[in-house]
């Protein structure tokens, strides 16, 4: 029986790791911000410290641990231990991430991108249990996915498959944070309910908003959730379109993979009654029927743990 795993999430903001047994039980974690501005040795520093600090808590000496698995947010050659981009950690290319934290750490270390690890934490242990044929969508800040094809993840040609949020959705759109024109992470991500309240308030169009919009400090998803509680039609408006857009995504990806089951994750997934309900019944009436009958979309079981599960997922099996 292979002992407990180190696992990592590193993202553009925070570090997240844990020690997880083998029944995918977190024993202890510690979170620190990633200070991704003081470059590539300072967080590898902080990764290492953050690892120690989870074995102390979970009576393990790190040493002991049985393997590492990190999940990165980037595109990741995992075959090769590479971060090759990520945007959000800037410097970072082609680092050869795993190799360096083994060196830290003395533990063998597998690497895989988030929206993967996410996807593989829900496969392994959450909603997705034997389900074999299933895609991770995390709708949040931005929006991307993991994609699980018989059992195993799906990276494509370069491992970079799963950029749904840069799927276009509506080419008259707005542009997007890559560049591109009415992507679905343009059209329908917190980031885009943002911009899209503050269009609203710019224009004069709603007093609620700009009301709720200066006692929170600025025009967010969150204001517009709670405007739109409040029965302020602008606000109900700006996520009746975001939830038609994310439909149209939800649409296309189960006619493109025809999933036994989408799970839903990140912090905009938590608008269940005004986005993302709205965008299920939009699937469910403009999907092929015999595909949209015997699909089953469900939420993440582990919330923002789906990606540091994944990750000891991937360090469990690696052995
Ligand atoms: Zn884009």
């Amino acid at each position: 029986m292979p002992g407990p795993v180190g696992a990592i999430d590193l993202g553009g903001t925070k570090i997240h790791a844990a020690v997880v047994d083998e029944h995918g039980r977190i024993v202890a974690s510690d979170r620190r911000p990633t200070e991704a501005e003081g470059g590539l040795e300072a967080v590898l520093r902080r990764m290492t410290a953050s690892l120690q600090e989870a074995a102390t808590a979970a009576g393990v000496p790190a040493g002991r641990l049985e393997r590492l698995g990190v999940a990165v947010a980037g595109a990741i050659d995992s075959g090769r231990g590479l971060v090759a981009e990520a945007p959000n950690l800037p410097g970072w290319h082609d680092v050869p991430l795993a190799e360096m934290l083994k060196a830290r750490t003395g533990l063998a270390t597998v690497i895989e991108n988030d929206a993967n690890c996410s996807a593989i934490g829900e496969h392994t242990f959450g909603a997705a249990r034997g389900v074999d044929d299933v895609v991770y969508i995390t709708v949040s800040t931005g929006i991307g996915a993991g994609i699980i094809v018989a059992g195993r993840v799906y990276g494509g040609a370069q491992g970079s498959a799963g950029e749904i949020g840069h799927m276009v959705v509506q080419p008259e759109g707005p542009r997007c944070g890559c560049g591109r024109v009415g992507c679905l992470e343009a059209m329908a991500s917190g980031t885009a309910i943002g911009r899209a309240a503050a269009d609203s308030i710019a224009a004069g169009r709603s007093p609620m908003l700009a009301q709720i919009a200066g006692e929170w400090g600025g025009a967010s998803a969150e204001v517009v959730s709670i405007a739109a509680e409040r029965g302020d039609s602008e606000a109900q408006l700006i996520l009746a379109e975001a939830a038609r857009y994310l439909g149209i995504g939800l649409v296309n990806v189960t006619h493109l993979l025809n999933p036994g089951m989408i799970v839903l994750g990140g912090g905009a997934a938590r608008m269940r009654s005004r986005l993302i309900e709205p965008a299920i019944e939009q699937l469910r009436s403009h999907a092929f029927a015999s595909m949209a009958r015997d699909l089953r979309v469900e939420f993440a079981v582990y919330g923002d743990d789906s990606a540091v599960l994944g990750a000891a997922a991937v360090a469990l099996r690696a052995g």
